[in-house]
């Protein structure tokens, strides 16, 4: 049998609570989230609401030209398209098997039908889900401070 160690001393700025970080949350200077969600699902600053959030399609700029919020250490990563993907699924799938209930068409008809509509869906809503899951991931303080700079 191994001989007993004495137990570990529990660093005293472990066990205050709130911790420090906590004390000044700079979440709390943003707006309401759903107000964040709102304004990132219009594709603008969800901070402000004044300026562009996107520098392409789907590139994220690197801060407000408005208000100076820094985009740049927050990465959505998955996110936006498992969002998409989700809805347009929920949209797409109960359409699918509605018709074939109805009406029993080829598989070509519903090839011709679903195909382009899951598309043109995707392509329609992955930039307004982006633009909303950064504004909850801002609200939320889900940033990585120590983030590398992107060469992009
Ligand atoms: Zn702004």
């Amino acid at each position: 049998m191994p001989p007993m160690t004495p137990a570990a001393t529990v660093p005293t700025d472990l066990v205050r609570w709130p911790p420090a970080a906590q004390d000044a949350n700079p979440a709390d200077a943003l707006p309401p989230l759903p107000t964040m969600l709102k304004r990132g699902l219009f594709c603008t600053c969800p901070a402000c609401g004044k300026a562009k959030l996107f520098n392409g399609f789907l590139r994220v700029a690197k801060q407000c030209s408005a208000c100076g919020t820094d985009f740049s250490n927050i990465r959505a990563d998955d996110a936006p398209p498992y969002f998409t993907i989700f809805v347009t699924g929920h949209i797409v799938v109960p359409l699918m098997l509605w018709l074939e209930r109805a009406e029993t068409p080829p598989l070509w008809v519903h090839s011709a039908i679903f195909l382009p509509l899951t598309v043109i869906l995707a392509m329609a809503m992955i930039r307004p889900i982006k633009g909303a899951t950064i504004g909850g991931m801002l609200k939320l303080g889900l940033t990585t401070p120590d983030m590398p700079p992107s060469n992009a």
